[in-house]
């Protein structure tokens, strides 16, 4: 179900708690709301639809995929700099990103997934888990 986005500083500046199976439902919101705002969006993290819950939706080269308590176990020493925006709030600021991670998390159907994401996937990736710490860029 498509939700309305959350635009509540304090709200999303608290640090998301691990998800359990009970969220599923929350992880298909988050696809279903990423998938409307794709024109303009391509990552969303459970707190911008207002719950507070380890859960992000991105985009990857694989398509949308929800990410259930992603955990970076893996940072490239490359970093580089660039500018990001966010649905949350106007305009865009600077920020330094690593050119690759690896992940571990959940799918959808709870299955442990590790996989190693390089460039633009690996930035929404960095960009919805800083959400998940409640950092706002
Ligand atoms: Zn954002």
């Amino acid at each position: 179900m498509i939700k309305e986005l959350c635009k509540d500083i304090l709200f999303l500046s608290k640090k998301a708690e691990d998800a359990t199976k009970n969220d599923l439902q929350v992880a298909q919101d988050l696809l279903d709301t990423l998938k409307h705002h794709e024109a303009g969006c391509v990552g969303m993290a459970a707190n911008m639809i207002g719950v507070n819950k380890k859960i992000i939706a991105v985009c990857t080269n694989d398509g949308m995929i929800a990410m259930i308590n992603p955990k970076i176990v893996y940072k490239s020493d490359e970093t580089y700099e660039t500018e990001e925006g966010c649905l949350c709030h106007e305009g865009a600021r600077p920020v330094t990103r690593y050119k690759k991670i690896k992940v571990e998390y959940l799918n959808m159907k709870f299955q442990h997934k590790t996989k190693t994401f390089t460039d633009f996937p690996a930035q929404i990736i960095q960009h919805e888990m800083d959400h998940l710490e409640g950092i706002l860029i």
